[in-house]
């Protein structure tokens, strides 16, 4: 699938948006949703320009995954989250409505995901604390 350099992440990836950032390295970014499904929802992202999951070379997807063992564990401890669900949406078929790789990494259970996917903002200052636990549950 042809990539879109000017969707949502690959703004954020060039700074030209913010986001709430969890974690940073060579390969990926982690931050905060903005219209999360539970509290604490999180997204990890390539830096290598990919839309879906066919797209990603496999070691970007390899580094995807350690970051999402490092959010989900981070959640865990940080929020207490019992379980973590990860949700990964290929293509409008699937859903996806950002055309740039990424891997929600959700604390709690299937159960838990009532409110509507991409379609309520949280308040701020809500995620920012939320990230600074999981934040400080990396350390
Ligand atoms: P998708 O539907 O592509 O699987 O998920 C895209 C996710 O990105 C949704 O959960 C949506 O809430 C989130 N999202 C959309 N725009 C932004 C944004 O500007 N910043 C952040 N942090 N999340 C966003």
């Amino acid at each position: 699938m042809s990539y879109d350099n000017n969707n949502i992440f690959a703004k954020i990836l060039r700074r030209e948006i913010p986001c709430i950032k969890l974690y940073e390295d060579e390969h990926t970014l982690a931050f905060m949703d903005i219209m999360p499904q539970t509290d604490g929802h999180a997204l990890v992202i390539p830096k290598a320009s990919a839309v879906t999951l066919f797209d990603l070379p496999d070691e970007a997807a390899a580094a995807c995954m350690r970051t999402v063992r490092k959010i989900g564990n981070a959640q865990k401890q940080g929020l207490g989250a019992d379980g973590v669900v990860l949700m990964q949406l290929n293509g409008p078929g699937a859903g996806q409505t950002v055309p740039h790789f990424h891997i929600h990494v959700i604390p709690g259970s299937i159960g838990d995901l009532r409110r509507p996917h991409a379609t309520v903002m949280a308040d701020q200052n809500h995620l920012k604390a939320l990230a600074a636990r999981i934040v400080a549950a990396l350390a």
